[in-house]
């Protein structure tokens, strides 16, 4: 059985004094919630105070990105050693780095590989874009992405990665999928053409989130399909009870 799984996305929200104090108020709660993985994943520039406030509880820290090299000169960027100091996951692939950073099937590859031999767990992020959805290219799209993602990647080490199915029109819109298509692009988009690349029992094993608009109110449509294993939340991963409320709902 595969162990549900919540990760909060707080993209580019909290200064470190609001961070500590969102995570003071969440962590208490959240802890009593057993039988999910739960993952905060505040700024870089949080990841540190948090990373104190969490230590003891099963509560996991994750970054947002990375950058693939090990260190030297990239201004600006994040090597995998230096994340996996504070934290045990990072999102890797958002659409957001996507469209804004100029993130590419081929960088998202290299941070996964990247994030793999630090002993991260990455939570990889695909989904199409809504001219992409109304043109009818989610298959093609989400399975490329997938296989992309995780070309050259070992069957050892693809058990660990974390799949996140976000179409880019539900991010943030309040227009999430309905729990029937998320539930059928997951199984026959990712989770079939994952088990061409590493056979049935890898793929019986791996967990596939849903993200996009998940709220307090719809997340139960999503954890009750088959092949959902939990969610990537963003804006209600900022509140205290959304967030508390979505985790408790994945609990088998
Ligand atoms: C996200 O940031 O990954 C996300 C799914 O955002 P939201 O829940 O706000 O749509």
């Amino acid at each position: 059985m595969r162990t549900p799984f919540v990760a909060g996305n707080w993209k580019m929200n909290k200064t470190i004094a609001e961070a500590r104090g969102l995570v003071a108020e969440m962590a208490p709660i959240l802890r009593e919630v057993k039988g999910v993985e739960k993952v905060l994943c505040p700024p870089y520039m949080a990841l540190f105070p948090v990373a104190a406030i969490l230590t003891g509880t099963d509560i996991g820290l994750g970054a947002q990105n990375l950058f693939w090299e090990a260190n030297g000169a990239y201004t600006g960027e994040v090597a995998p050693g230096m994340v996996a100091e504070f934290c045990k996951y990072v999102i890797i692939g958002h659409s957001e780095r996507r469209k804004y950073f100029g993130e590419t099937d081929e960088s998202v590859n290299k941070k996964l590989l990247a994030a793999n031999a630090v002993e991260l767990v990455p939570i990889v992020c695909v989904g199409e874009t809504l001219e992409e959805y109304e043109a009818g290219k989610t298959a093609q799209v989400v399975t490329g992405q997938v296989k992309a993602g995780l070309k050259g990647m070992e069957k050892e080490t693809a058990a660990k990665v974390v799949i996140a199915y976000e179409p880019v029109w539900a991010i943030g819109t309040g227009r999430a999928s309905s729990g029937d298509n998320a539930e059928a692009v997951i199984r026959d988009y990712i989770r079939k053409p994952y088990a061409e690349m590493y056979g049935d029992g890898a793929a019986q094993a791996v967990r596939i989130l849903y993200g996009g608009s998940v709220t307090g109110v719809n997340a139960a449509e999503f954890f009750g399909q088959a092949d959902i294993d939990g969610a990537l939340v963003g804006g209600a991963s900022l509140k205290v009870e959304d967030f508390v409320t979505i985790t408790k709902a994945a609990v088998k």
